[in-house]
C-alpha cells in the first residue's frame, strides 16, 4: 500500500506537470469536434470516395490545402511571385505527380484469324475479323503494337512459378510466336491458391515476355466477356507490359483453337499438363489504347523550425487522403458502383494531419525543427504520392530526421494501438513507452478533460486521481480541506483518455502505407494503425463508426511523441528493422538485397536502395541503378524483375545489366538463399 506521504508527493509531482501543461496549451476538448468535422467531410457524399485522380480527390486536396492555408503553414511549392487569387494560394500546396486515371479504346484496334487450307474458301485462305468489346478487348497495360503470326501457341494456363517446379512454357515453344493461355489458375477461385501470385496477369504476362512470346491471349473463364474482370480497362500505373495482351470470349477461344472440342481438350490438357500441339491459324492483331493521365496531388504545408541551427532538419509527418473511389481495383466490396467513403481508409489520418498541424502551429513550444505536413494521394494504388515525394522532396532527405505516418486510426477499440517501424532508430522504443506510462497519460488526459469551462483559479489545485480507492481513477481532482476530491467539471471525462494503450509494437520499417517510401531511403519511421475491420475497403467504412474521442488521444499521443522526437538535438538513428513481410509476402528462394522503386516503369527498375552487405551490394550496385536484365531475363518493370528472381538460386553466379546515368553496367551477382 502506498504511503500517505508517497500518494501526497505523487500528487504535487502531477500538479506540476497538470499545471505546465495547463500553462502551454488551450484547452483542447474541441479536438474532437474538430476531427469529427474533417473526417465527416472527406467521408461524405460529395467527394465520392477521393479515388486518386478523379474530382473527388481533388476536391480534398483543395479542402486540405485551404486547412493547411487557414493555419499559415508554408506552402511546400515554390513559385517565383506571391500568389494574387485564394485558388492560386492554394494551388502552391499541391505537388502534382503523373498518374493514369483512365484508359480509353483508340481507334486502330483490330483481330483477325486467318484460317488456311480451306476447300471451301476462295484462295484457301479465311479471315475473320472478332469484334471489338464482345469477342476480344486488350488489357489496360498492354503494349500498343501490331503483331502478325502463322500459328498460334496454346500454353496452358501461362503460368511460371520455378519455386513450385511449374512451367507451362515447358511444354509449348513459344519463342516470337503468340501465346493463348487460360484465365485464371487449376486451382479454380481457391483464394489459397499456391498460385496466388504466379498465376496473377501481371506475373502471366512476364512468364510469356520471358518465354519469348511476341503476344498473350487470354481465354475467359467466363460465359459473357463483360462479366470478366480482365476485359474491363483499367490500369495499375506500374508500367506497360512490353508485349501486347488481350483476353478473348471462350466463342473467341475456340475459333482460335478450332472448335469447342478443341477448347474442351485444351482445358483438360492444360490441368493434366500435357501439352498442346500448335495451331496452324494465323493471327493479325493491332492493340491500340490510350492511357489518359490525371491531374494528382500530395498536399504539403511547411512549419518552418524555430530553432536557428536545428531548423535544417525536419520531421515529416503524413497520412493518405484517397481512397478507393466507387470500387473497382482495390475493393473487397462485391460489386462497383457504391460509394466507398473510406472514413478510416483514411479520413481519419487525414482529420489527425491537420489537427496535428493546428496544435504545432497554435501551441506552445514551437517544434524547433522544421516540421513537413504531406497529405499524399495515390496511396490505395501503390504508395505513388509518397513514392514521389521521396524522389522529389522539399526538404533533403537527408535533412530529414523521421517520418511519422497515420494511416487508418479511426477505430480505437479496448485501447489497442498498433504501431509500426519500432526497429528503425533504437530510440522509438523508449519514446513510445516513456509516453504511453500511467503519468503521461494521465497528464494529458487531465489536459484534454478540461474543457474550459473550469475557472482559471482551481488550476493551481488541479490532479489527476490515481487513487484506486477513490474512484474514478483518471479524473482530474483537487485537493479539499479533507484531502483530493474528484471533481465534475470535465465535459468529457478522461476516464477512457487516462489509461494507456494497449500497445502492439512491430520492428518492420516496411509496410502497406506510405511510411514503407521513406524507410526505403533509410528514414526512421513510424506508423500508427488502430488495425483492421469487416469494413475493411468496403462502402461500409463511414463515418458514423469513427471512435473521435479515441482517435484525439491517438493525436495528443503522436504529438508528445514528436515534441519528444523534437526536445533532443540528436536525430534519431537509423537502424535496418527486422523485416516481416519480406521472405513471407515473396516466398522466394533467393535474396539480393534491392529495394525497388515501384512507380511506373517500362524500361528498367529503378532502385531506391540497396541493403548494406547484400549480395547486391557487394555485386557493386547501388540506389539510383535501373536494373534491365537479369540472369539473362530482359527487366521492363518490377515483375518481369520478381519472375527473374522466381527462376534464380542461391550461391550461384548470374549477370546482371543495369543502367548508371546513360552508362550500362554488366555485374556478377550472386544471391544468398534464403532460410
Ligand atoms: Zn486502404
Amino acid at each position: 500500500m502506498i504511503s500517505k506521504r508517497r500518494q501526497l508527493l505523487s500528487l504535487v509531482w502531477l500538479v506540476a506537470l497538470v499545471a505546465s501543461g495547463l500553462a502551454q496549451q488551450p484547452p483542447q476538448t474541441n479536438s474532437v469536434n474538430r476531427l469529427r468535422q474533417a473526417v465527416e467531410y472527406l467521408a461524405s457524399d460529395a467527394l465520392e470516395g477521393r479515388r486518386t485522380g478523379t474530382p473527388g480527390a481533388n476536391g480534398a486536396a483543395h479542402y486540405i490545402a485551404g486547412e493547411f492555408s487557414l493555419l499559415g503553414l508554408r506552402p511546400g511549392m515554390e513559385t517565383a511571385r506571391p500568389a494574387r487569387t485564394r485558388g492560386e494560394n492554394r494551388s502552391r500546396y499541391l505537388q502534382s505527380f503523373p498518374y493514369v486515371a483512365d484508359v480509353e479504346l483508340g481507334r486502330n484496334n483490330a483481330l483477325t484469324v486467318i484460317t488456311r487450307g480451306g476447300s471451301d474458301v476462295p484462295n484457301g485462305v479465311s479471315r475473320e475479323p472478332l469484334s471489338l468489346g464482345k469477342h476480344w478487348v486488350p488489357l489496360g497495360f498492354s503494349t500498343n503494337l501490331t503483331v502478325v503470326s502463322e500459328t498460334i501457341v496454346p500454353a496452358g494456363y501461362g503460368i511460371s512459378a520455378p519455386e513450385l517446379n511449374y512451367n507451362d512454357y515447358a511444354l509449348a515453344q513459344v519463342k516470337n510466336g503468340v501465346a493463348v493461355v487460360l484465365a485464371g489458375t487449376p486451382d479454380g477461385d481457391n483464394p489459397h491458391s499456391r498460385f496466388a501470385q504466379a498465376g496473377s496477369v501481371r506475373f502471366k504476362v512476364a512468364a510469356a515476355r520471358a518465354a519469348g512470346a511476341g503476344a498473350l491471349i487470354i481465354i475467359s473463364s467466363e460465359k459473357n466477356l463483360n462479366d470478366d474482370r480482365l476485359s474491363h480497362l483499367s490500369y495499375d500505373n506500374a508500367g506497360e507490359a512490353g508485349l501486347p495482351v488481350i483476353v478473348v470470349s471462350r466463342t473467341a477461344g475456340a475459333l482460335l483453337l478450332g472448335g469447342d472440342e478443341a477448347l474442351a481438350a485444351f482445358e483438360k490438357a492444360a490441368v493434366a499438363r500435357t501439352g498442346t500441339l500448335p495451331v496452324p491459324k494465323g493471327i493479325h492483331l493491332t492493340v491500340d489504347v490510350i492511357r489518359r493521365e490525371s491531374p494528382s496531388f500530395n498536399i504539403i504545408g511547411i512549419l518552418p523550425g524555430s530553432d536557428p541551427k536545428l531548423k535544417d532538419e525536419a520531421i515529416v509527418i503524413g497520412a493518405h487522403y484517397d481512397h478507393l473511389g466507387r470500387g473497382g481495383e482495390g475493393s473487397l466490396a462485391p460489386r462497383e458502383g457504391e460509394i466507398h467513403y473510406g472514413a478510416d481508409d483514411n479520413a481519419s489520418g487525414t482529420a489527425a494531419l491537420i489537427e496535428l498541424a493546428r496544435r504545432l502551429t497554435t501551441q506552445r513550444p514551437k517544434p524547433r525543427r522544421t516540421i513537413v505536413f504531406i497529405a499524399f494521394s495515390g496511396e490505395e494504388e501503390g504508395l505513388l504520392g509518397s513514392n514521389y515525394y521521396v524522389n522529389h522532396p522539399v526538404v533533403p532527405l537527408q535533412k530529414t530526421i523521421a517520418m511519422i505516418n497515420m494511416d487508418m486510426i479511426g477505430r480505437l477499440r479496448d485501447q489497442k494501438l498498433m504501431i509500426g517501424g519500432i526497429g528503425t532508430a533504437p530510440e522509438w522504443r523508449a519514446m513510445v513507452e516513456g509516453q504511453n506510462s500511467p503519468e503521461n497519460m494521465a497528464t494529458a488526459a487531465a489536459n484534454q478533460g478540461l474543457s474550459g469551462t473550469m475557472p482559471p483559479p482551481s488550476f493551481a489545485n488541479l490532479k489527476v486521481n490515481l487513487d484506486p480507492k477513490m474512484t474514478p481513477v483518471g479524473y482530474p481532482v483537487v485537493m479539499g480541506a479533507n484531502g483530493p476530491v474528484v471533481t465534475a467539471e470535465a465535459a468529457h471525462p478522461p476516464m477512457e483518455a487516462a489509461k494507456p494503450f494497449t500497445l502492439t509494437l512491430n520492428e518492420d520499417g516496411y509496410g502497406p502505407s506510405d511510411h514503407s517510401s521513406f524507410y526505403s531511403k533509410q528514414i526512421p519511421v513510424l506508423f500508427f494503425f488502430t488495425g483492421t475491420h469487416n469494413d475493411y475497403h468496403k462502402p461500409s467504412d463511414t463515418s458514423d463508426k469513427i471512435n473521435f474521442e479515441g482517435e484525439a488521444k491517438i493525436v495528443s499521443f503522436v504529438e508528445r511523441i514528436i515534441r519528444d522526437l523534437d526536445k533532443s538535438d540528436k536525430r534519431p538513428t537509423y537502424a535496418v528493422a527486422k523485416s516481416e513481410s519480406q521472405g513471407r509476402a515473396s516466398g522466394f528462394r533467393v535474396y539480393l538485397g534491392t529495394i525497388p522503386n515501384y512507380a511506373d516503369s517500362n524500361d528498367g527498375l529503378l532502385l531506391d536502395g540497396i541493403r548494406d552487405a547484400s549480395p547486391a551490394a557487394k555485386a557493386g550496385i547501388k540506389a539510383g541503378d535501373k536494373i534491365v536484365k537479369i540472369a539473362g531475363h530482359d527487366v521492363k518493370n518490377v515483375y518481369d524483375y520478381t519472375y527473374a528472381l522466381g527462376e534464380m538460386k542461391g550461391g550461384q553466379e548470374y549477370e546482371i545489366e543495369v543502367m548508371r546515368g546513360a552508362e550500362r553496367l554488366k555485374l556478377k551477382i550472386t544471391p544468398e538463399a534464403r532460410k
